[in-house]
C-alpha cells in the first residue's frame, strides 16, 4: 500500500493515522478534517465552559504541526471529502474556506467522520440561545454567549 487516506480527524481518524504509521514506515498518511481542528478532546468542551479547564489550548492534543513532525501525516483541516470515486480510489473535497475542490488519491480509504447531534423537533429548539455541544466552534460560540449575556442558569 503506497496512500492511505483518512476523512476525519478527530478520535478515530486520529488514531488511525497514528497507528498506521507505527504500522508502516513507508506509507504516505493524508487525512482530511472538513473543521479546524484535528485531535481535540470533545470530553473536555464542558469542562472549559464550566471553567475547570482554564486553557483552551489544553483540549487540542496534537495539532497538525504534531502530526507532520511526529507521524508524517499530511493534514488537511477546513477540507471537507465531497465524494468517493471507488473506480479511480479518489475522493473529491473541498476546502471550506477557498472553496477550492481538489482529488486525493488512495489505496486504503479510512471512513471516520463521526457523527451528528440529533437535534430533536422540540419548540424553540431554533433560538439562539440553543445549542449544541460538538465542536471546539460549537464551544467556543457558547463560550461568547456566557461571556456576554451572563446567563445564571443553563
Ligand atoms: C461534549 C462531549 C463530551 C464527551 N465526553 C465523552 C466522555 O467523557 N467519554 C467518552 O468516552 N466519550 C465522550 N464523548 C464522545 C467522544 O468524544 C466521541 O465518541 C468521539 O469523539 C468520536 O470520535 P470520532 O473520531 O469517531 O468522531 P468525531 O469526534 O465526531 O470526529 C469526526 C470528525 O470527522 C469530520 N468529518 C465529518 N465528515 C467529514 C467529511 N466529509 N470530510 C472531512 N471531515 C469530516 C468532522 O468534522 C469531525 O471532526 C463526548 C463527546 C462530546 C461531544
Amino acid at each position: 500500500m503506497k496512500n492511505l487516506l483518512i476523512i476525519g480527524g478527530v478520535a478515530a481518524g486520529a488514531t488511525a493515522a497514528a497507528r498506521a504509521r507505527r504500522l508502516d514506515n513507508d506509507v504516505t498518511i493524508t487525512l482530511l478534517e472538513a473543521g479546524a481542528d484535528v485531535s481535540f478532546a470533545n470530553c473536555g468542551l464542558p469542562y472549559y465552559l464550566g471553567r475547570d479547564i482554564a486553557y483552551r489550548s489544553s483540549l487540542i492534543l496534537a495539532s497538525e504541526e504534531t502530526f507532520h513532525d511526529q507521524y508524517r501525516v499530511k493534514v488537511h483541516t477546513n477540507t471537507q471529502a465531497l465524494s468517493i470515486d471507488r473506480e479511480t480510489k479518489q475522493v473529491k473535497a473541498r476546502n471550506t474556506k477557498t472553496g477550492e475542490e481538489s482529488l486525493f488519491p488512495y489505496d486504503a480509504l479510512i471512513l471516520a467522520q463521526g457523527g451528528k447531534p440529533i437535534v430533536p423537533p422540540l419548540p424553540g429548539v431554533d433560538k439562539s440561545h440553543v445549542f449544541q455541544l460538538w465542536t471546539l466552534d460549537d464551544m467556543d460560540r457558547m463560550d461568547r454567549y456566557i461571556t456576554e449575556k451572563e446567563p445564571k442558569k443553563a
